[in-house]
């Protein structure tokens, strides 16, 4: 649950179909379930209107870009993305979902139409649609709230949010990890099929060696224009082309993808 109002309303989990209610204010905690596999299936109900259809497509290809866990859409997904109308005008998002054991079995979401919205007080909430969809999405993933009022995961709305924090990677990568499949998946290609382009000049991996469950930006050029993707800790990467500007090694991992090798190593 997602709120505009600073009032404390905890996120409901529905729990084989009996709903739940918890009342969690703590740093980017953990629901205590997660989905068996770090690729969640999704798929958006029918009569969604656009502008929440692509909020929910944008947060999940944004959270889909740190490769910690992968939310395909398809027909008939896991967890259903949605829409509803509500009364309260402070709710901008729920999430419910079901458990079996430890291992979430569905879920569902919600953003509140605009056309309530825009309803209300005149207010209009649908720029808040996104980071409410990051902020669902992170619930559907199985991270509570942050207790950090600048963090994605807090149950009050910032509305100028643009990725995923921290914090919320963080809480991912302690849930699913790194899978070294994963890493190795990336390097021969298939996951990242934008960073592979021209693998037949191939010159080289390099490992991004930071902070453990911390990413490092992806820049369009050296060190400026972000490409609002961020890699992860410990993934290896294929780069084409090293330059040095004033003194510092940027290594290319296709057109316009550009990485500091302050945090690299080469493998
Ligand atoms: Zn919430």
């Amino acid at each position: 649950m997602l709120t505009t109002a600073m009032v404390s309303i905890g996120l409901i989990t529905a729990v084989d179909h009996v709903s739940e209610p918890t009342q969690v204010e703590a740093s980017v905690a953990l629901k205590g379930g997660k989905w068996a596999s770090s690729t969640i299936t999704y798929s958006i109900n029918p009569g969604t209107e656009s502008t929440i259809a692509n909020a929910w497509v944008k947060a999940a290809n944004e959270i889909n870009s740190y490769q910690v866990i992968k939310f395909v859409k398809t027909t008939n997904g896991e967890v259903k993305l949605g829409q509803k109308n509500t009364t309260d005008q402070t709710e901008l998002g729920i999430t419910s979902a079901w458990l079996r054991g430890s291992t979430y079995s569905r879920a569902e979401a919600y953003l509140t139409s605009s056309q309530s919205l825009k309803n209300r007080e005149g207010r209009n909430y649908a720029q808040r649609q996104y980071a409410t969809a990051l902020h669902e999405l992170g619930h559907v993933a199985g991270l509570k709230h942050d207790s950090c009022p600048s963090g994605v995961m807090y149950y009050a709305s910032r509305s100028n949010v643009s990725t995923i924090d921290k914090e919320y990677l963080a809480a991912l990568v302690k849930l699913y990890g790194t899978s070294a499949a994963k890493t190795t998946g990336k390097v021969t290609s298939t996951q990242a099929p934008s960073l592979d382009k021209s693998s037949s000049s191939q010159k080289g991996v390099v490992q991004v060696s930071y902070k453990p469950g911390y990413g490092i930006n992806l820049w369009k050029s050296f060190g400026t224009n972000w490409t609002g993707r961020r890699l992860v800790h410990g993934s290896k990467w294929k780069y084409f082309q090293v330059v040095t500007v004033n003194g510092k090694t940027w290594y290319n991992l296709g057109t316009n993808q550009w990485l500091d090798g302050a945090y690299l190593r080469k493998i």
